[in-house]
């Protein structure tokens, strides 16, 4: 099963594809999460991938686009992946047209929410975990509850570059509904569900995989 997770920042994409793919049995592709171990690899133009990240950015689709194309062709992707945080504009929609997409899971959040989401947001680097220091948080204060590393929060994690993040959301990625949603093309392949981002993570989770069923394919 092929998925993609469609939302604004703060929507709870991270967090689904972690319960998703645990349901389902299928690994995640988290682009942010790639790139933020880039920035020590160094595997990327660093100077655009530091200042696109500090301000909430989008890093070029053409360096985007090749990365994922990259990563969707490893063995560990043959069966199936859940794709967080792409496509994200028009350009990186087109080329999943032959990614063999089966559902576009598209989740709905406030942005009043998400500020507050965005603001309290810890992670755990190496394993992509999301904590809140409220509605989340570790059993060990800043500390993963897995391995008991530090937590960190994100560079772009602070009101300013979020509310830029939104923007740029609404004005490069919001269009993307329309794109999955139009009949008049001819990507045509993908179920795109959309779903309330809001309330219990775990019934979020139940509500995505219940529509995913509904609509089966296999
Ligand atoms: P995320 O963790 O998904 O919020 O991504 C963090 C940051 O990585 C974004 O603010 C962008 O700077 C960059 N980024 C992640 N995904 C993409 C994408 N599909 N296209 C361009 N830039 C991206």
């Amino acid at each position: 099963m092929r998925i993609i997770l469609l939302g604004p920042p703060g929507s709870g994409k991270g967090t689904q594809a972690k319960n998703l793919s645990q349901s389902l049995k299928i690994p995640i592709i988290s682009v942010g999460d790639i790139l933020r171990i880039s920035q020590n690899k160094k595997t990327i133009p660093i100077y655009e991938l530091n200042n696109a990240i500090l301000h909430g950015k989008l890093i070029s689709d053409s360096i985007i686009i090749k990365l994922v194309r990259m990563y969707i062709q490893k063995s560990k992707y043959q069966k199936g992946f859940i794709l967080d945080g792409f496509p994200r504009t028009l350009e990186q929609a087109k080329a999943t047209k032959n990614f063999n997409i089966d559902y576009v899971i598209s989740l709905i959040v406030d942005n009043k929410t998400i500020i507050n989401r965005i603001s309290g947001r810890r992670i755990h680097l190496p394993s992509g975990r999301i904590y809140h220091i409220f509605n989340n948080p570790p059993k060990n204060l800043n500390r993963d509850d897995i391995t008991g590393e530090l937590l960190t929060q994100r560079q772009d994690d602070n009101e300013k570059i979020i509310k830029n993040r939104l923007l740029i959301y609404k004005k490069k990625t919001q269009p993307l509904i329309f794109y999955y949603t139009n009949k008049n093309i001819k990507n045509k392949n993908p179920k795109y569900i959309e779903i309330s981002g809001i309330g219990l993570e775990k019934s979020i989770t139940a509500n995505i995989l219940k529509n995913i069923y509904t609509h089966k394919k296999y």
